[in-house]
Order: structure tokens, then C-alpha cells, then sequence
């Protein structure tokens, strides 16, 4: 395919939709002052190591400071403690279903210590692989390239990620800006649902219940979804509101993960290129290519797009932040 190089105004075309930066570090801290100025009790240092969810709901912890482990009784637990966390392995195997699935690329993420180098977004397809340039603040950004999954972070000293990120992402005319990289990484590309989120007293909000590829940038703004849906089903619940129904938890969020998951996905097979397996299936190829070309040439296809990366529909409970 001869080269295709396209600016889609996506806030434009949603509607005008608005797409916050809202670097993770800045959110949690904001979230955190928020919770104890309302008198919250947050306990750092505290892991917790064991979910009791049977007769009753139980958590058991370890408090690194006094060095014992305790447990706390409570009416629920909200399981928000990331993909690797505890409480997702506590609910029975006969109890949820899992719907999992790996790609054959991973995305090398890099963050550093310089402005951007244009003032929008570019996902720039290469024969090396995909590469990214996002905002993030007037002085960080992050970038991404597309790299194989038994590729090795130590493989890609400075030098040679600004050289790779220069060739994928350069054109005549356009400098990408240098700047001193803060953190690099290797995110293996894969989707993650369990269904339902919910077992028992057990909530599951975020990472610890979905994994989504990072195309689209969806994972935090779900997990943001879940804490606030679930919030307001707590709250309605202790205030005696009987149309605040805790067990439909899971069916209210579950629709919207799924939509998103669709998206990531279908976003990611645009974005992947050459790596070796793919090379050989020409054909599916061909239809990435014809999607990316109906993304530039048709309207009603680069309306639905943008209005679902920013995250623009009609529920209120939608926002769209990038991390
Ligand atoms: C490089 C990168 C870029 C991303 N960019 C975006 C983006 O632009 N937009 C977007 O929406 N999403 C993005 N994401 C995804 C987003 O970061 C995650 O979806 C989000 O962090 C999920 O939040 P969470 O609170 O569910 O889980 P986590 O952020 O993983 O938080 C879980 C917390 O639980 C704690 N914990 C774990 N186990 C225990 C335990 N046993 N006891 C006590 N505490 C425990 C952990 O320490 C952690 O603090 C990105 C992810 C990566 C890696």
C-alpha cells in the first residue's frame, strides 16, 4: 500500500467530546487526598493476603508495619487490586467463566522527559511495526513500538529506541523531539473478561476483573467505570434504595467492557504489522489495510471510531482520560 497519512479530528467528530490527559500517578493522588479530606481511612503498607468469602465476608491482611497478619469482617469487599491481586483467585473456578485472548506482538512502552513532538497523537503504521507518539504533559511523553513477544527490555538501550521510534514514526518536514527516558517496558498484547464480576460479597472493579490491550487507551477509564458504578450501587444500598441492586453489578458493567474490548481489539489488528506470522496472511492484511482506508475515506465509519475513542456516548457514566 502506498504510503497513507491522514489527521483524523476525532473530538471534532464525536461531537466534541472531551479527551482528558490525566497522567495515572496525578489521578491516584488526587483521588487519594480526596478520600481522607471525607475522613477515609486508607491503610499503606497493608497487603492484603487472603479473601474469606463464604458465611460472610472476611478479608485477612498483613500489616507490614507491626509485622502480624489480621482480618477484618466487613459486608463487602470491592476487589480492586489489579490483575495480579488476590481477589480474583478467590472466587471457585466453577463459579465464573474466563474469556482470554494472546497476541502474537507486544507493545515496548516508553515514557520519557520530553515535549511532544507534534500537537496530536500519531499512530504511524510501519514495515518494523507499529509505533506511537502521545501527549501526556508540555514536558513527558509516552511512545510505543510494536515489538515480538520474545523480545527482551535489555535489547533496547536509549539510543536505539530513538532511532526505531525516528524511523517508524518520521516524515519529510517532522523532528521527533529527545528527552531523558524516565521508564521502559514490555506489555504483552491480551484481553482478559471474567464473568460475572461478582461472586458472592465479592465486587471485582478494574484490572483485577478485565485486561484490555493497551490500543485505545480503555483500561483505566473501565476501571474508573466499574469503582463508579459500584459506588453508587453501595451507596444506594445502605440508603434502603431497593432499585440500587447490588447483583446487577455485573450486568450493567459488563455490556460496556465487552464494547470496549471489541474496540481495543479491532483498533490493535489496524495497528499490527509484520511481524512474522502476520506477513504471511496476506489476506487478513488486505482487510486491515481496507479498514484503515474506510477510516480516512468514510465518514460515517471515522464518526463511529472517534466517538467511541473518546468514549462519547450517550451514558453520563462515560469519560474518556488518557494515562
Ligand atoms: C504503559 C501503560 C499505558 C496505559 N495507558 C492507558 C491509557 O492511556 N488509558 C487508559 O484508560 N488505561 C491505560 N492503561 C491501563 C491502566 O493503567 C490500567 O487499566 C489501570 O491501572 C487499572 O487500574 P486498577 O486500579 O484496576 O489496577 P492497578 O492500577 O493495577 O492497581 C491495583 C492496586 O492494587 C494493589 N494491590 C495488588 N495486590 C494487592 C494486595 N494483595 N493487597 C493490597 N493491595 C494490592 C496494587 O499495589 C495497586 O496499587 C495503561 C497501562 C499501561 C501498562
Amino acid at each position: 500500500m502506498s504510503q497513507v497519512d491522514f489527521l483524523l479530528e476525532y473530538t471534532q467528530l464525536s461531537g466534541g467530546a472531551m479527551h482528558y490527559i490525566y497522567p495515572q500517578q496525578e489521578l491516584i493522588k488526587d483521588l487519594i487526598q480526596n478520600f481522607e479530606q471525607a475522613h477515609g481511612t486508607i491503610r499503606f503498607n497493608t497487603e492484603a493476603t487472603f479473601v474469606i468469602n463464604e458465611n460472610g465476608a472476611e478479608v485477612e491482611y498483613y500489616d507490614k508495619k507491626q509485622k502480624n497478619s489480621k482480618r477484618m469482617a466487613c459486608d463487602f469487599i470491592a476487589g480492586c487490586d489489579g490483575f495480579h491481586g488476590i481477589s480474583r483467585r478467590s472466587v471457585p473456578s466453577t463459579h465464573a467463566r474466563i474469556f482470554e485472548r494472546y497476541y502474537d506482538s507486544s507493545w515496548l512502552a516508553i515514557l520519557a522527559e520530553a515535549p511532544p513532538s507534534a500537537n496530536h497523537i500519531i499512530y504511524a503504521l510501519h514495515p518494523n511495526g507499529f509505533a506511537g507518539h502521545m501527549l501526556r504533559s508540555d514536558k513527558v511523553s509516552r511512545y510505543y513500538l510494536q515489538v515480538k513477544n520474545t523480545d527482551d527490555v535489555n535489547n533496547w538501550p536509549d539510543e536505539r529506541v530513538w532511532t526505531e521510534l525516528e524511523l517508524r514514526l518520521g516524515k519529510e518536514g517532522w523532528r521527533l523531539i529527545q528527552g531523558e527516558i524516565l521508564e521502559k517496558q514490555i506489555i504483552p498484547m491480551r484481553n482478559f473478561v471474567i464473568e460475572p464480576m461478582q461472586y458472592q460479597r465479592l465486587f471485582l472493579a478494574g484490572d483485577s476483573a478485565h485486561i484490555i490491550t493497551p490500543a485505545g487507551g480503555k483500561g483505566m477509564n473501565l476501571a474508573i467505570q466499574d469503582s463508579l458504578v459500584l459506588g453508587e450501587l453501595f451507596v444506594g444500598h445502605y440508603r434502603g434504595d431497593f432499585s440500587a441492586d447490588l447483583n446487577a453489578y455485573s450486568s450493567i458493567r459488563l455490556p460496556d467492557i465487552w464494547h470496549a474490548q471489541e474496540f481495543s481489539s479491532s483498533f490493535l489488528d489496524i495497528l499490527s504489522r509484520s511481524n512474522d506470522a502476520f506477513e504471511t496472511d496476506l489476506f487478513t492484511r488486505k482487510l486491515n489495510e481496507s479498514r484503515l482506508l474506510q477510516l480516512r475515506d468514510n465518514p460515517l465509519v471515522a464518526t463511529d471510531f472517534s466517538k467511541k475513542y473518546a468514549g462519547a456516548m450517550a451514558d453520563p457514566h462515560h469519560y474518556a482520560y488518557g494515562n
